[in-house]
């Protein structure tokens, strides 16, 4: 009874709060500024949760997270002390995708741009493939499998200069693009099934079930490896997830036919706002169909950022880290950091109100 009031309470005042800022934004353009901090402070998760096309926010952390536990203790040293950087930052791609020309591309790859069985014959290499396609199909496809290569190199170098900002940086990039590759549906053009009238199942196979289901897995995994071919390694990742796109849209197409329209979807409350969501009886369904898959492409993403991780210090030939564990942000970074983050919930609202509009 009381959680019920102070529920309400809470609902009441965002409403409250929303609608007395949406009035000043009319007016005051530092009211803009004001917004942003109160949908940061008050909304992350619920902004995350209904911004299509990506892992989840919270899957892409927790995936950066884990993958710090596999290090050897010579990269712990430095990665754990900066555990919350490499954490919060794994969305700092998808941050971008609205804001830097060439961002979007790095997320995915439409198999099916390319023909039958594209993944086993596409050029392994980007330079290869840029002499068989030219860059602005490449670009227009996806290029997923090449940019986590490309990272992979990035990541070695910064290891050789001993730079902490720039391996930090690149670390929280890579294990993105090493997420996102892992993710059955962006591997096609069908991205969120809207061309098999699915539309939402990217949301809901990325986000909804981790939001449901996460604390069921199993993401215990071992000691990062070294893996000699990382290129073939990136191409076996979007390989497997392809395979499992059958199965992403014919089980959600099975439970839709095993379930009346009306319960397939419910209404809940996020943080005070109600929105339309795929019902828990819908969602523990097609859980129980996919047989653990959402937890399998978890935990192949979680064991090849870490070993990912782990090849590039190798490969820069093991520098101590030890010395950059006490590397910290100065003020100026962090600022601009800050500064970043509000723009791009600037964006974000611009974004969705157009859309509702
Ligand atoms: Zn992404």
């Amino acid at each position: 009874m009381l959680s019920k009031s102070i529920l309400q309470n809470f609902r009441f005042k965002t409403y409250r709060i929303i609608f007395c800022v949406s009035e000043v934004f009319k007016h005051k353009k530092w009211a803009v500024k004001s917004i942003f901090i109160f949908l940061f402070l008050l909304g992350a998760p619920f902004i995350g949760y209904n911004s299509p096309f990506i892992w989840g926010f919270w899957a892409h952390q927790r995936i950066n997270r884990l993958a710090v536990f596999s290090l050897p203790p010579e990269m712990q040293v430095f990665f754990k002390k900066h555990l919350n950087y490499l954490t919060e930052n794994a969305v700092n791609p998808d941050k971008r995708r609205y804001a830097v020309v060439g961002e979007a591309p790095r997320h995915y790859i439409d198999a099916e741009a390319y023909g039958d069985s594209a993944l086993y014959k596409l050029p392994l290499y980007w330079n290869e493939a840029v002499k068989k396609y030219g860059e602005d199909t490449l670009a227009l496809n996806g290029t997923v499998p090449w940019a986590i290569q490309q990272y992979k190199s990035q990541l070695t170098e910064a290891f050789r200069q001993r730079n902490p900002q720039r391996i930090l940086r690149v670390a929280a990039d890579l294990g993105h693009y090493i997420a996102d590759a892992n993710v059955p549906l962006h591997t096609t053009r069908n991205y969120n099934g809207q061309l098999t009238g699915q539309e939402g199942i990217h949301a809901f196979w990325e986000t909804r079930l981790p939001e449901l289901y996460a604390e069921e897995y199993d993401m215990f995994l071992g000691s990062a490896e070294y893996e000699k071919k990382t290129a073939l390694r990136a191409w076996q990742a979007v390989r497997q997830a392809n395979a499992a796109l059958d199965s992403v849209l014919q089980f959600e197409k099975n439970a839709s036919l095993q379930m009346k329209p009306e319960l397939k979807y419910a209404l809940e409350d996020r943080n005070g706002v109600v929105i339309k969501t795929y019902s828990r009886e819908f969602a523990k369904k097609y859980h129980q169909m996919l047989d653990r898959q959402v937890e399998r492409q978890m935990r192949a993403s979680v064991k090849m950022v870490s070993d990912f991780w782990f090849t590039c210090w190798v490969d820069a030939g093991q520098p101590d880290l030890g010395p950059l564990a006490s590397f910290e942000w100065d003020k100026a970074e962090k600022e601009q950091e800050e500064k970043e983050k509000q723009n791009w919930f600037q964006r974000l609202f611009k974004v969705r109100s157009e859309n509702e509009n």
